[in-house]
Parts: C-alpha cells; structure tokens; sequence
C-alpha cells in the first residue's frame, strides 16, 4: 500500500462518525463508508435515473450510476497519484449523486420550485440526506453513518441559510474554508465525467454532430490528431479515441497542476488543505479549454429541442405529483404522510427524489390516467 501524503484524509485525522462504531476488520474507515454506499438502496436506484437522456431513451446512454462508476475511476486516478485517500474520494464519488431526483437537472428544478416556500430543494443537501437519514438499513442508526469527510465531500454546495443550520458538516461554509483534497479530486472528476461522457451520448443520439464538435477546440485538436494517425477509423472508433485522449489530457493537467498547487503551499497537515485556497485545479489554458467544451453542451445538447422536450415533460411530472401529495396527503404511502405544511412538504420531496425515471413515470400515470387505478 502507498504512503499517504501527510494532509491526506487518514484514519488518523478523520473526525470519525456521528454514532461511535468498533473499528472495522480486514478494511479500512472509508473501505466500509464506499461499501455502505454501494450496498444502499438510494445508490441502486441510479440505474434508472437520467443524467441527461431518460433512462428509457437508449441502452447506451450514460445513467447516474454510470456516470458515478466514471467518476469514481477519475478521482480514484488522481487522489492515488498524489498519494491521496483513494477509498474516500471513492465513497465521495460514488456517493455525490445520491439525492438526485428523477429526470436530472430539470426534476431538480422543478422540485427547488416547487419547495419555493418550504426551504428548496438542493440535490447535494439531499444526498447528504440519503447518507445521514434517509436509508433506513442499520439498526443502531438512520443512514449509512458515514465518516465526516465522506459527508463533509458531499455537501459540494450549499446555500448560506443552510449553511447556518447544518451544524459541524457545513463548517466549511461559514469559515470560507475548503473541503480535504479528496473531496476537491470527486468534483472536479465529475467535471470531466460529465464533460466527456455527455460529447459521447449527444453524438451517439445524433443530436450533436462532429462537425459542430469541431468549433471546439479540446475535441477538434485530437479529432485531427486521431484523423492524422488513422484515417480508415470507423465513426464510433474515431469518437471513443478522441473522447479518451480528451478525458486523459484533462486528467494528466489536473493532476500537474494540482501537483504544482501543492508543492507551492508547502502543505504538511489536513488544516493547511482548509486554510489554503482550493488546490486542485486546471492550469489556466485547459482551464479555459473545459470552458468552452462545457457551454458548447449547454448551448447544443442541454438546450437541444428534444432534450427540452423531455425536459419539459419532466417538470411538468414532477410538479403534478407534488401538487397532487400536497393536496391530498392520503394519496401518500402511510410513511411519507406527516402532519404539519412544512413536514409533509419535506417528506414529498423526499419520496419524489428518491424516485426512478419509471417509477415516477408510472406514478403519474397511476393518479392522473383515468384508465388505470
Ligand atoms: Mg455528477
């Protein structure tokens, strides 16, 4: 096994978890906390949820769990590299994704919208959720129980108001400091995930094109490069060649330059990462390169015309079935019905995130199609 670097997030530094447990045998703290997250239901459940295409659009496209599989591997890379916790950027990875709700980022909007008036909806607070309360596995506890650096590395955002009510796991927030480096590793990994994952699947489906790719400079110098060296490559060939140079240019700098980072704050302990500014970055010109490749996706995949199409048939999911649960808490099941406004607003979202794409599909249908019961 590697020598941790000093500030790593160790056995030795880590604040532990919230309900005392014996140590673990044969693995380590943060071996068990990715362990609890694979076994939990909350991270099964996204197979079934869309990233960016509706699960039941292809069997190709990238899901949440694939997405959070890819992550995982990218941080695990570079945390292993720098001689960082990979158990835990691991546990982080593949935890980030846990609160999401059905429908990605337009199921997240709708549901914020719609708990306008009962304290939002941020989806990195409800995988803090899932962690800490909402899977009910344990018997000597809610939640997974998790080490605070795994919880800590979930909270990605978070909004001052709920800053101020989290207690030691926001800390970070309100002291304007910065999470450990493993924790830094998973965000900018989901990044380059996403990034990458998302060229791959917008070109699979047809709705982007190579030559739009190729205003962009990141993919268009190693299309040519890929061209260059091979130029007989089948289509689905000369893509995946391109994405991976793309994902191993992004990985290679990030690690450089974090490398840099590090070496230029003469870290020594866990407290110097915290009080230092955030360490693991890009340098700036592929910094600026990620940039464009990410409002590229914006402007061409997000706001495609089908991908708002589904988007808009989301929201619109998502808003019925909340209205219909607020209206009539009976149509509950008995463990999400609550009895004050706020409580039974905070319990629907909650049955609503932890939905699948089908499950929410089919939920609709059950109570606004009048051919079904
Ligand atoms: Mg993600």
């Amino acid at each position: 096994m590697i020598d941790l670097a000093p500030y790593a997030v160790s056995e030795r530094n880590t604040r532990g978890r919230v309900v005392a447990e014996d140590a673990p045998h044969g693995r380590s703290e943060f071996q068990r906390d990715r362990d609890r997250i694979i076994h939990s239901t909350a991270f099964r459940r996204l197979e079934y949820k869309t990233q960016v295409f509706v699960n039941h659009e292809g069997d190709l496209f990238r899901t949440r769990l694939t997405h959070s599989i890819e992550v995982a591997q990218i941080a695990r890379s570079v945390a292993r590299r720098l001689r960082l916790n990979e158990d835990l950027t691991e546990a982080i990875s593949l935890a980030h994704d846990l609160g999401h709700t059905p429908f990605g980022h337009a199921g997240q909007d709708a549901l914020h919208d719609c708990m306008r008036d009962h304290g939002g909806f941020e989806h990195n607070l409800q995988s803090l959720r899932v962690v800490d309360l909402l899977e009910e596995r344990y018997a000597a506890f809610d939640g997974l129980n998790l080490c605070f650096e795994t919880r800590e590395g979930i909270l990605k955002h978070c909004s001052a108001e709920n800053a101020a009510k989290l207690g030691d796991v926001a800390e970070r927030f309100r002291n304007k400091q910065r999470p450990s480096l493993e924790a830094q590793i998973a965000n900018l990994a989901d990044e380059i995930a996403y990034n990458n994952h998302d060229v791959d699947d917008g070109l699979r489906s047809g709705l982007l094109t190579l030559e739009q790719l190729g205003e962009v400079r990141l993919f268009a110098q190693h299309l040519n490069a890929v061209r260059n060296q091979h130029p007989q490559l089948p289509e689905r060939r000369l893509i995946h060649e391109t994405v991976r140079r793309m994902i191993n240019t992004l990985v290679s700098d990030l690690m450089r330059e974090t490398e840099r980072n590090i070496a230029a704050q003469n870290l020594q302990t866990l407290d110097d990462v915290r009080a230092a500014p955030a360490l693991v970055a890009f340098s700036d010109t592929v910094r600026e390169q990620s940039r464009e490749l990410k409002s590229f996706l914006h402007a061409h995949l997000y706001r495609h015309y089908r991908v708002m199409r589904m988007s808009a048939k989301a929201r619109r999911i998502i808003r019925d079935l909340f209205h219909a649960f607020m209206e009539d808490k009976r149509l509950l099941p008995p463990q999400f019905q609550r009895q004050t406004e706020a409580e039974s607003a905070r319990a629907v979202a909650d049955y609503i995130a932890g939905m699948t794409d089908r499950y929410a599909i089919r939920e609709h249908r059950r109570l606004f199609a009048v051919e079904e019961g």
